[in-house]
């Protein structure tokens, strides 16, 4: 029954997000359509409703989100590259308390911030990644250390930040990453434990009663001069996770991808679902294999497939002709491109709020 209803929930979003959510962005201004580069980013999707959040915490969202984005748009209009834009970008939302990522990240079960991020090279398929890290101030620079500077793609928790050291980066005192609003996440999704009878306490996507249904994993993908697209994503994972559960954020294929044959994808929602379907990755192999369009591949994947499967979450994306896509399954996802010179665009609810 519970899986039903949230397979109905899952349904329902989509229906009323498909129409006008998975914006192929259309071009809005002449700098728009003359765009020589592009980016396109996410501050996390779920239960996110206009009646939950108050004029004032939506013009902070939509200010740190143009944040980012211009900081992007800087880098890239200077001729810099698409994997500096993403890092620099992320990092913008990684060191904002708003978000689900660096600080005021979520907390795992035993209280501690356990930290996730990967970063794709489009051009020729390099890859780095972190998992559980909890000193690091910024999971997302780390993770391009990783693909620049080790023979590896995924490196995990003491091991990661003994790598960290050698590069010159600094660890940090865990208390940076906390915040009161996460710690109270934390402590109503133990007492909900405590009254329910899941094993294992996630939150519950679609669980309009969960008070803490609402995410914040940041993502940014990028398209360059040059024609390089990079991606990258950033997240504490899901609040009271434990046995140091690894979500699909560190995970090539699931959580970012990049190919500048195809697309590159960040991708945000629940974790599990993300890496059975191969989502990222699946949305670029449909667009090159398929030879179909960024936004059919996007809505073939998160609005059919991952409905169809019970997992809830979006994606942003970019192609190699600067084509956006922001499609998500959820009431809502913090998201915002910008193209070429245009002004950034952000958004936060689905269609029709
Ligand atoms: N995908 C993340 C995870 O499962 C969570 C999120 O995007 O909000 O760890």
């Amino acid at each position: 029954m519970a899986n039903l209803r949230k397979t109905l929930t899952i349904f329902v979003a989509a229906v009323i997000c498909t129409a006008g959510v998975t914006f192929s962005a259309t071009p809005v201004s002449a700098a728009e359509d003359e765009a020589k580069f592009a980016m396109v980013i996410h501050g996390g999707a779920g239960r996110i409703l206009k009646k939950n959040l108050s004029p004032e915490k939506e013009a902070e969202y939509r200010a740190k989100l143009e944040e980012a984005l211009r900081t992007g748009q800087a880098i890239l209009a200077s001729g810099g590259s698409a994997l500096d834009a993403v890092v620099a970008t992320i990092q913008v939302m990684e060191n904002s308390p708003l978000f689900n990522a660096g600080k005021g990240a979520v907390f795992a079960h035993e209280g501690q911030n356990e930290l996730d991020a990967s970063i794709m090279d489009g051009s020729n398929q390099d890859a780095g990644a972190v998992a559980s890290v909890t000193h690091i101030k910024s999971p997302i620079a780390l993770a391009r250390e990783v693909m620049e500077n080790s023979a590896h793609v995924l490196l995990s928790g003491a091991g990661a930040e003994e790598f960290a050291e050698t590069r010159g980066i600094k660890l940090i005192d865990p208390s940076y990453f906390a915040t009161e609003k996460r710690l109270q996440q934390l402590k109503n999704a133990i007492a909900r434990e405590k009254t329910s009878s899941a094993t294992i306490s996630a939150p519950q996507w679609n669980d309009p009663i969960d008070p803490d249904n609402k995410f914040g994993t940041v993502g940014a993908v990028a398209l360059d001069m040059n024609g390089n697209i990079a991606a990258g994503t950033s997240t504490g994972g899901m609040t009271n996770k434990r046995w140091k559960r690894i979500g699909d954020t560190p995970i090539i294929g699931a959580g970012t991808y990049a190919n500048n044959q195809s697309c590159g994808v960040s991708s945000t929602g629940h974790g599990e679902f993300f890496i059975r379907a191969s989502v990222a990755f699946s949305i670029c192999a449909m667009m090159e294999y398929k030879g179909i369009s960024l936004k059919e591949a996007a809505d073939a994947i998160i609005m059919k497939k991952l409905v169809k499967m019970g997992g809830a979450g979006g994606i942003v994306s970019l192609d190699k002709d600067g084509n956006i896509a922001m499609t998500f399954n959820t009431e809502g996802m913090y998201r915002g491109y910008v193209k070429g010179g245009g002004d950034p665009v952000t958004g936060i609810y689905g269609v029709g709020e």
